[in-house]
């Protein structure tokens, strides 16, 4: 049995900590005032910023925010108790090179620091569809529509984790908490 997982909003909580580090970029380096919107959809937007500065934020702190985002709470526990039961782990992430120097060691290096168990890690990925193939993934966890509708259309299990924007999305089984996805594949998987 073998679980896919997402890093960024499944695992751990970018976009959180990218929104703290946005305002205070917006204040220390740019001599704004930070947040201007804070119900903006996007981060972006909440900063009020200009086309173009994502891009050099994103330059100059996404390495760091990455490096820094908290862990989910339970994340550890849940993905350590199914890798002891026998499960193969595999981290499937989107994470490029194009902000990040080394986007495999960056995720290694985070997953070891925080305790987490694995089987495989994959960065870079495309819709991710391939991976899940070619690992033959039972059961695909991630926060972003496109990917579970891409890794669902070849017949893969999916729960989509709940995050900021995808409220609204009603195709996939939602889980909140990591603890829910235990219940889960303790009551499917028999894990
Ligand atoms: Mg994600």
């Amino acid at each position: 049995m073998t679980i896919g997982i997402d890093m960024d909003d499944t695992i751990c909580s970018t976009n959180e900590r990218i929104i703290v580090e946005a305002d205070k970029y917006d204040k220390e380096v740019l001599g704004g005032t930070g947040i201007k919107d804070i119900n903006a959809y996007e981060f972006s937007e909440m900063m009020g910023w200009p086309e173009g500065m994502k891009g050099q934020f994103f330059s100059d702190r996404l390495e760091y925010i990455m490096d820094n985002a908290e862990i989910k709470p339970g994340a550890k526990d849940v993905i350590n108790t199914l890798y002891d039961r026998g499960f193969n782990i595999i981290f499937i992430s989107f994470r490029k090179g194009k902000y990040i120097k080394d986007p495999y060691k960056l995720t290694k290096n985070w997953l070891d620091r925080n305790g987490v168990k694995y089987t495989k890690i994959y960065v870079d990925t495309g819709s991710k569809v391939d991976e899940c193939i070619k690992e033959g993934v039972n059961l695909f966890i991630d926060d972003k529509e496109s990917h579970c509708e891409d890794v669902s259309s070849a017949g893969i299990d999916v729960l989509l984790f709940t995050n900021a924007y995808n409220h609204d999305e009603k195709r996939f089984r939602r889980v909140d908490t990591w603890n829910e996805v235990l219940d889960y594949v303790e009551e499917k998987y028999n894990g």
